[in-house]
């Protein structure tokens, strides 16, 4: 293995890089991380959860499934997965200062975040606005980021009704998730504050094989 580059991500916070096609980011953390990639020669090629779901047929991903683009484009495959009993999901969207705020207006802050918490603790950002520091360099705008892989996070979701219920379980310390870039990309990511159970910082390692 030789390593490209080694950089610790602090606690809600977020950060981008990038990887030559066959290059493999391991992305090593206990806490919900969201992760997002962009072809680097033309950065409107973006992850898209719905593709990814459908050509995979499942709703959690893991070891050998593909991430793919908005055109069926393979841009990532995920070579290891030591993340144990904790899926990865592809439901959920960014948290956000904003969805803090209308939890909080609505009383629903209870609802989210089961562990005790006082007022103070929540967040007045996530990843939503730690995705849009990263990527502000690429002149993404916030809107256009797509919606994430969220690591090291799954719901409970009944086949039935689609009811979907938030889960505590979380990666154990050492779990990492390794990517191999099918293509040259921008990758972006960023350490949840992940209020139902509290987050962690990240640590991202590029590498060639
Ligand atoms: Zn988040």
């Amino acid at each position: 293995m030789k390593k490209i580059k080694e950089q610790h991500v602090p606690y809600n916070t977020g950060w981008s890089g990038e990887l030559k096609q066959g290059q493999v980011i391991r992305i090593t953390a206990t806490t919900t991380v969201d992760f997002v990639c962009l072809k680097k020669e033309n950065l409107k090629e973006r992850f898209d959860q719905a593709r990814t779901k459908v050509y995979n047929g499942k709703i959690f991903i893991s070891k050998g499934d593909k991430l793919m683009g908005r055109n069926n484009q393979h841009m990532m495959t995920v070579v290891d997965d030591k993340a144990g009993e904790v899926m990865h999901d592809l439901q959920k969207g960014m948290c956000s200062g904003y969805r803090f705020q209308l939890a909080k207006k609505e009383g629903r802050l209870r609802e989210y975040y089961h562990r005790d918490f006082k007022e103070e603790d929540i967040p007045d950002h996530g990843c939503y606005e730690n995705l849009t520091n990263a990527l502000k360099p690429y002149g993404i705008d916030p809107e256009d980021i797509p919606n994430p892989w969220n690591l090291n996070q799954h719901m409970i979701i009944d086949g039935k009704t689609g009811k979907m219920e938030h889960t505590h379980v979380r990666a154990k310390p050492g779990s990492y998730v390794d990517l191999r870039a099918e293509m040259n990309l921008v990758v972006a990511l960023s350490a949840c504050p992940d209020m139902p159970v509290g987050g962690k910082p990240v640590d991202v390692l590029i590498y060639e094989p």
